[in-house]
């Protein structure tokens, strides 16, 4: 039986207010009105043309530019959006005056009368894992709608009723969400049937009083209301994991997958062995998510050969490892989502080939002692694309020799083609937030790709 604390309630009306509304707020707004919620939204910046325009159609009140308080602290919940830390005003007056505060997926639980939910977080392979996940689960014939951090958010999901049956309209069957570690900041009853903590690294630390306990305690939560019928499918070879999991008890059945220890080689699971030469997705830290993947799959009880046949068929989201062109005999490949450390360093170690590494942008406290070795054994030159290179030149101008800054997207293209020989991988993996030159790290990447696409074939 699910536990709904806000969904029934004895007064007639109660108010809903939404802080922000980007997807998430606009779905909670939107999931809040059709259940009888005298809703306000109210977003302290400027709100997207086409989330305006869904407010509008749908008649609901909102404001923009302004937090206005009397309407705000007059709520009965606030629904917040992920991106509005803890320390703004706004939230210290809503905590003050005792006004209870969730995540939108937590307000999306509350509604959520059909279908199992199968929820992943992690600071990295989210989105990957996510979407092999969803598409493993239509290409076995399960109904299942794939959302969350991605897409569409859980609330409109709910609201809009996702199902992707042929059969009906309403509910889907099962929920697959990515799930972020803010998201999961703010929950109170949200639980999966199934939950997917892949790893912790240190990301974000600037939300998390740059303690890295907060920040892995939050993940955490995504297990915190599961009981002795739920699974929770964890990392064993991540050491904050591990550490947090020593302090702390689940009450979900356990799912034990090898981080690093896979390597290449086979995975086995019941009677289903797979290799990475099964995926459509490449590198020892794609094999783990796959692993993921597959736990979830058996549990679910599909056949062995809808698995295979799930896996060979995945189209990898852009910007992720992305193989943009081969021109020249060098390879250029896009994984301008690398916004972290950890996952640069899953990039290069799934690289074969010498490596051309563009890097940099907005740092975000980044350390890349952990890099040394791999950088080491896989770079051959480095181009920086951030404004400020400084700790990147620091960490690696006595290793690499040749490193060189440039100013654009289309500029480290054309110099990382210059060190590149015939053979020769460019790998966009930047370990860093884009904003300082870029709108976002799609842009970054589409930037990329293009300048990339722009190269001349002299064999052509
Ligand atoms: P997220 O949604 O968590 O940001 P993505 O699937 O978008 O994760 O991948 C982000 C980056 O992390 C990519 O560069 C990808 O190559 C890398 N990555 C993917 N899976 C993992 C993993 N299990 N461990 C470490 N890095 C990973």
């Amino acid at each position: 039986m699910r536990k709904q604390s806000y969904r029934h309630s004895n007064q007639p009306t109660r108010k809903l207010v939404v802080l922000g509304a980007g997807e998430s707020g606009v779905g909670a707004a939107q999931l809040g009105l059709q259940n009888g919620w005298d809703v306000f939204v109210s977003d302290y910046g400027v709100i997207k043309d086409e989330f305006q325009d869904d407010l509008r159609r749908m008649n609901l009140p909102f404001e923009q530019k302004q937090h206005t308080e009397d309407r705000i602290l007059a709520a009965d919940v606030v629904v917040k959006s992920p991106g509005i830390p803890e320390k703004a005003p706004i939230i210290k007056k809503i905590r003050a005056a005792d006004i209870p505060i969730i995540s939108e997926i937590e307000w999306g639980y509350q509604f959520v009368d059909h279908g199992q939910i199968i929820a992943i977080t992690g600071s990295n392979g989210k989105t990957t894992t996510t979407s092999l996940i969803g598409h493993m689960m239509n290409t076995a014939g399960l109904d299942a709608a794939v959302g969350g951090n991605i897409g569409t958010s859980f609330a409109k999901i709910i609201a809009n009723g996702m199902s992707t049956a042929k059969r009906k309209a309403g509910a889907p069957d099962y929920y697959v969400l990515e799930i972020s570690s803010f998201q999961l900041d703010e929950i109170t009853d949200f639980k999966p049937e199934i939950a997917i903590l892949l790893n912790i690294t240190p990301d974000h630390l600037d939300r998390y009083e740059y303690n890295v306990e907060y920040y892995a305690k939050a993940k955490l939560k995504i297990t915190e209301n599961q009981t002795a019928a739920d699974h929770f499918i964890y990392n064993n070879q991540d050491e904050i994991t591990q550490r947090l999991l020593n302090k702390k008890t689940v009450k979900a059945s356990r799912i034990e997958v090898f981080g690093d220890s896979l390597e290449s080689n086979m995975v086995t699971i019941g009677d289903f062995s797979f290799t990475e030469n099964d995926l459509t997705i490449k590198g020892p830290h794609n094999l783990f998510n796959a692993t993921c993947a597959v736990q979830v799959m058996k549990l679910l009880g599909i056949n062995n050969e809808l698995i295979l046949k799930g896996l060979a068929t995945f189209q990898n989201v852009p910007h992720r490892l992305e193989n943009v062109r081969k021109c020249n005999g060098i390879e250029y490949i896009n994984d301008s989502k690398a916004t972290n450390v950890d996952a640069v360093y899953n990039a290069l170690k799934a690289m074969t080939k010498p490596v051309i590494w563009v890097v940099g942008g907005t740092d975000k406290g980044n350390e890349y002692e952990s890099m040394f070795e791999v950088v080491e054994e896989k770079v051959k030159a480095i181009v920086c694309l951030g404004v400020d290179n400084t700790k990147i030149l620091e960490a690696f101008s006595t290793m690499i020799k040749i490193i060189e800054e440039t100013s654009s997207a289309q500029e480290a293209v054309l110099v990382a083609t210059k060190y590149a020989d015939p053979g020769d991988v460019v790998l966009l993996s930047p370990a860093c937030a884009s904003f300082d030159r870029f709108k976002n790290y799609e842009d970054r990447g589409d930037q990329f790709k293009e300048a990339v696409m722009n190269l001349k074939n002299i064999e052509e």
